[in-house]
């Protein structure tokens, strides 16, 4: 399927790795002018170089912390009005809420809250203008079934999706959609890191931890970065235009509702 984007540009945050890089890569295999971002030099180059390898699109890269406004800055600067805009960063640490003094809070969401609301805040008007523009806010599945761990991402997640839910309504008519995509469990770094510390709580070997959270998920397995990266593209087409303020669930069937 032609997405119709080919030549739009988007910026990808927190894209060297995982999902972030399943977005740039599905986005440039649509024809997309791609800035990802990520804090370390290394990892950006040699992933912008592998999409660039697959795609024969030219990758722009930016390294910097998305979550200060430094970071935020440099990476508008290097793509000024994009057209796409996916919102990542890396996720809170697991813990008790007991530990989390207003330092954890404030960390949690301005990484997973404030920095995609600033990103939008910069971005939003130039698509208005253009009368194209496609966000996708990268939360998680523990904004609809939370995690009792993850309570910094719950929570900080939850307030990004309060927000989007008031302005995707406020700016639909310009051919400007917001929406959010829920991963479930996805074989990333973030992913072996989590259930690396869920084998050492249950004495298990991480490879053990690792199958058994395989088993647990209805397709027996977990979700790779180039299946997320491509409901990523989908909703950043021209054929996605009608699809508003959602949060879609990519979870393998994990939650068991029926809605
Ligand atoms: P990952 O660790 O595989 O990759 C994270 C990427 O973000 C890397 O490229 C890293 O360099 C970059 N990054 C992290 N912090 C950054 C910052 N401050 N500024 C710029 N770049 C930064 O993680 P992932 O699995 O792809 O997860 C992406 C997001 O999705 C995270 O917020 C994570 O909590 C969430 N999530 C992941 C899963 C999963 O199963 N993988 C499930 C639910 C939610």
């Amino acid at each position: 399927m032609d997405l119709g984007i080919g030549g739009r540009r988007a910026l990808v945050c927190a894209a060297s790795k995982g999902l972030g890089r399943g977005c740039a890569q599905a986005l440039a295999a649509a024809g997309v002018d791609v800035t990802i971002v990520a804090r370390a030099e290394a990892d950006l180059r040699s992933t912008a170089e592998a999409i660039e390898a697959r795609t024969g699109r030219r990758v722009q890269w930016v390294a910097a912390d998305i979550t200060t406004p430094q970071g935020r800055a440099a990476a508008l600067a290097r793509c000024p009005d994009p057209d796409i805009l996916v919102n990542n960063a890396g996720g809170p640490p697991p813990g008790n809420f007991r530990d989390w003094d207003r330092d954890a809070w404030i960390r949690a969401l301005d990484a997973n809250m404030l920095t995609p609301i600033e990103l939008i805040r910069a971005t939003v008007d130039g698509m208005i203008a253009r009368s194209f523009g496609r966000i996708v806010n990268i939360t998680s599945a523990a904004v609809k079934a939370p995690i009792d761990v993850l309570g910094l991402s719950n929570g900080a997640r939850s307030g990004l999706t309060g927000f989007v839910a008031g302005i995707a309504r406020d700016v639909a008519r310009h051919n400007v959609t917001i929406n959010n995509l829920l991963p479930g469990p996805f074989e990333t770094d973030r992913l072996r890191s989590m259930v690396a510390a869920r084998a050492v709580a249950a004495g298990q070997s991480f490879d053990a931890a690792l199958q058994a959270g395989r088993d647990a998920n209805p397709t027996g397995r977990f979700g790779t970065a180039d299946e997320f990266g491509a409901a990523c593209a989908f909703l950043c087409s021209v054929h996605a235009g009608f699809i508003v303020g959602q949060n879609l669930l990519l979870d393998g069937g994990a939650y068991p509702g029926t809605f």
